[in-house]
């Protein structure tokens, strides 16, 4: 218990597995834990007020168990016998080996091959925030400074397994931590203060590169960056003991050369995940990737998430796309390839850190045997992507000719048991693996001689762990037999006895010496090729990069070809074109002609904002989310569903759903909408483009309307970014009449009879029609209450305020009544001039009076102030009574 305790002190609050035998043994609060998260039974150490809780898992079976306490937040450290128990004298030796942590883990079992397993340090300073994070099962390691405005972006759009800030903050959270912790329910781990200072920061950096100084990554060394990657060095270190993190360089992330995407835009836009369930299925990404490769895989994911903006950029990726798309042949050959290609990347840095497997060197063999066939391919290829890629891989003949004649062919997957090395590698080795297989057959010539000698056929030699082997005969036959004196009787069973000779002891020693010398020199021979292969490990991981990105510019040749994109022209202008544009999921979820296209025109100048108007259902929300895709596909350097398109790039795209259509988020507020508006309104340039849906929808039809309305204006007159507004405030399609560059658009809808047929057509010009009514007939409404529902319309519209700017009048009752004619299923009003004129006097001040209902906020008011609003309200409904009949 002294050693546990101690062991215990060492790993904080990580969870202890203590070895003892077979088994790794847990206790006290750890045990408790562990039999609460992983459903295993909690015993006790000793009796009476000593019990201490005890909790096991067998050796065996560890691994299981560390990746349900890993993926519930917990860390988990790992105390080993770090002597063979025979030779201890007393107590065996044992140290923590490894603590675990979700951010920290490399093992393929631990993790998901195609996400990037980031760990995320942050240092929060009062001007900017220094960032820093590291896929330790790659190597990949990047800093990134940022506004303290941006972080929760950054962190979303990372998505990290675990989270580093100092322990002072986490002591007392603020702001910043609060809104971290709604982002992502990732562990957020205290982290000493002295690991983020600078002048240790910057020394464990210069260390882990092997530099005097960071300048040569263009790191500027009092940076808060240095700060967040120092601390996330030193924890790292802690957690693997010593072994240094496998790194080679930093990266600075450049947020200028990527169009930024907020986090409510990537979440709306459905990048990764649907906002209904979180799945992968029905997303962009599960249209987009075609990879063969988990590190093709993860790649892709980083680049949906950040488009590129520099027009060069976007082109040099599409030559690629385009000239795969061309040449059939070569995409085949990559696309058959890099489907059997294995993860080298995190191969790479297992090899690094020293762990890489019987398993992960025979995958290196397997990857390096695709390489000259890709290269080959690739030869006659003239786009810039691919021919530097032609370039890049390059076969490493050596390491693969080391893999190829030292690695046994199917290699065992644990180094003790041997299984290990090829034949014909090793002279030492052959022979003892000679004398073990010639030892295999003495004993069955030494069984069948004795057999005969003692005339008993059933006479068996077997083999056991306590004495080895033996000579096994059946009482029956023993009986009939004399058995020589030299036979030792070493066990009786119930049908037989089991007996040794010296003979066969002699055999025995030689058959398993030759054994354990064997495993020991397998074990040996392994490491030495290792070592070998670490040496290439860095030109393992180029190749690995350079395979990324070609498996994801094939991958975008495979969904172009497939589902007929096209290659958009990209510019650095004031217009987005789209012909005959198609939304890439629905695309491919719709049954083939199904989908109608639909044509976008965006320009800086004639058509900076479109209002789209049209009936619940109609396709609004599909339509302005298609161009979003669209754009971003483009700006990937992919093709795009349309028939034609021309994008002038966007600095950035914000798309914001309007509360009430946010189903997804259930505790979305209005507070909500309108601070993620407000973020459009700060945050958006002229060269962005924003998609709003039914914004303004959270609160009261006026307020919202209100709101809508100045908003579009602010967005059009001062922020001057192309926009697209879906709204069912049909009211906004007057905003065409004062500015120049808005457009109206609607969805066409065809009246058949009482019922509509939603024809998902865009067409000129705006709607005043919301077909409500319509709508909730198609979904079940009782007819009874449609009719009741008409009336009441019928009067609202009739009394209700107009709010645009500049009209002072309810809409004069000629324009309703054509309106509600026009739904073909409303009659045309019956009512006599005088009833109707009644009906509005009264009407209006009782929709007032609803409005203001509806705004109070029962919690903020006094018994006192709903008495005096009752008061208020009785006094208006009789001065209008008065008016009425004056
Ligand atoms: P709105 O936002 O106008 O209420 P949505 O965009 O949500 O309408 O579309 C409603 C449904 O109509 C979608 O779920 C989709 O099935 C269908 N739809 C939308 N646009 C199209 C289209 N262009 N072609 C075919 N079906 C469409
Ligand atoms: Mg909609």
């Amino acid at each position: 218990m002294q050693q546990y305790m101690h062991a215990k002190k060492e790993v904080g609050d990580a969870v202890l597995f203590f070895r003892m035998g077979d088994f790794y043994e847990l206790f006290h609060e750890d045990a408790v834990t562990a039999s609460r998260v992983l459903g295993i039974t909690l015993t006790s150490r000793s009796k009476g007020d000593s019990a201490i809780p005890m909790a096991g898992v067998p050796v065996k079976a560890y691994e299981g168990y560390l990746q349900t306490l890993i993926r519930e937040g917990y860390r988990v450290a790992l105390c080993d016998q770090v002597q063979d128990p025979k030779l201890a004298k007393g107590l065996v030796d044992r140290r923590v080996t490894r603590i675990l942590s979700a951010g920290t883990v490399f093992e393929d079992d631990l993790l998901d091959q195609h996400t990037n397993n980031f760990l995320l340090s942050i240092f929060p300073t009062e001007s900017d925030v220094g960032l820093a994070w590291i896929d330790v099962s790659t190597g990949a390691f990047t800093v990134a400074a940022v506004r303290r405005d941006k972080v929760v972006d950054e962190v979303s759009r990372l998505d990290p397994s675990e989270i580093l800030l100092p322990e002072s903050l986490l002591r007392d959270p603020g702001e910043l931590v609060q809104e971290i912790g709604r982002v992502t329910s990732a562990p957020r781990v205290p982290t000493p203060e002295w690991s983020f200072e600078l002048g240790n920061a910057g020394q464990t950096i210069r260390e882990a590169l092997g530099v005097t100084t960071l300048e040569g990554f263009g790191l500027d060394e009092s940076s808060v960056c240095v700060n967040a990657a120092g601390a996330a060095l030193t924890y790292i270190a802690h957690m693997q003991r010593g072994d240094a993190p496998p790194i080679s360089t930093i990266h600075i992330h450049d947020g200028t050369a990527r169009a930024g995407l907020d986090r409510a835009t990537r979440s709306c836009l459905e990048l990764l995940s649907t906002q209904r369930d979180g799945r992968r299925e029905g997303s962009l990404l599960s249209v987009l990737d075609k990879t063969g490769t988990s590190m093709g895989a993860r790649l892709l994911r980083e680049w949906v998430v950040a488009p590129l903006i520099n027009p060069d950029s976007i082109r040099w990726r599409q030559s690629a796309v385009s000239e795969l798309v061309d040449k059939r042949e070569v995409s085949d050959i990559l696309d058959d390839h890099l489907a059997r290609m294995p993860d080298i990347e995190r191969i790479a840095t297992r090899l690094l850190a020293g762990r890489g497997s019987p398993r992960d060197l025979a995958s290196l063999r397997v990857a390096l045997t695709l390489i000259p066939t890709l290269r080959e391919a690739l030869t006659d290829c003239a786009s810039a992507p691919l021919a530097s890629a032609a370039e890049t891989l390059q076969p490493l003949p050596t390491l693969l000719d080391l893999l190829q004649r030292g690695l046994a062919e199917n290699p065992a997957s644990t180094l003790s048991d041997g299984g290990l090395i090829a034949r014909g590698w090793n002279n030492d080795l052959d022979q003892l693996r000679d004398l073990r297989e010639n030892g295999a057959s003495a004993i069955a010539s030494f069984q069948a001689a004795e057999a005969k000698r003692l005339g008993i056929p059933s006479l068996k030699v077997g083999f056991n762990r306590v004495f080895g082997y033996f000579v096994e005969i059946t009482h029956a036959q023993a009986a009939q037999a004399t058995i020589p004196d030299h036979y030792v009787r070493k066990q009786t069973l119930t049908s037989a006895e089991r007996y040794i000779t010296s003979e066969l002891k002699e055999l025995e020693t030689s058959i398993l010496t030759a054994e354990e010398k064997a495993k020991q020199l397998e074990m040996d021979l392994f490491f030495e090729i290792r070592e070998r292969a670490t040496e290439d490990a860095a030109a393992v991981r180029d190749l690995s990069a350079a395979v990324a990105q070609l498996d994801v510019l094939a991958g975008f040749a495979v969904v172009a070809r497939d589902q007929g994109w096209v290659r958009p022209e990209i510019d650095d202008g004031p217009a987005i074109e789209i012909r005959d544009g198609r939304h890439p999921v629905l695309d491919s979820l719709l049954p083939a002609g199904e989908l109608v296209p639909n044509d976008i025109s965006l320009h800086q100048k004639d058509a900076r904002l479109v209002l789209i108007t049209g009936p619940n259902m109609a396709g609004k929300s599909t339509y302005i989310r298609q161009t979003a895709l669209l754009v971003l596909l483009a700006q990937l350097g992919a093709y795009v569903p349309a028939r034609e398109a021309h994008i002038g790039v966007v600095d950035r795209i914000f798309t914001r759903v309007g509360a009430a259509d946010d189903l997804a988020s259930g505790a979305s507020t209005f507070m909500v909408e309108m601070t993620e508006t407000a973020a459009i309104l700060n945050g958006a340039t002229d060269r962005s483009l924003v998609i709003l849906d039914e914004v303004g929808r959270g609160t009261s039809t006026w307020d919202g309307l209100s709101l809508a309305w100045a908003i579009s204006e602010h967005l059009y007159k001062s922020v001057k970014a192309r926009t697209m507004f879906a709204t069912h405030y049909h009211e906004l399609v007057d905003l065409a009449e004062e500015f120049d560059g808005v457009r109206n658009v609607n969805v066409a809808v065809k009246e058949w009879g009482d019922s509509i047929v939603f024809q998902h057509k865009i067409v000129p010009g705006g709607t005043d029609r919301s077909y409500g009514l319509h709508v909730a007939r198609l979904a079940g409404v009782p007819t009874s209450v449609i009719e009741r529902a008409r009336h009441v319309l019928r009067d609202l519209e009739l009394s209700a305020p107009d709010l645009r700017p500049g009209a002072t009048t309810a809409p004069p009752p000629g324009d309703s009544n054509s309106s509600v004619s026009a739904t073909g299923g409303v009659e045309a009003q019956e009512d006599s001039e005088e009833e109707r004129r009644q009906r509005v006097l009264f009407m209006r001040p009782v929709a007032a009076i609803v409005e203001e209902i509806r705004a109070v906020d029962l919690d903020q008011m006094t018994p006192m102030d709903a008495l005096l609003m009752l008061k208020r309200f009785t006094s208006r409904l009789s001065d209008a009574e008065r008016d009425e009949s004056t």
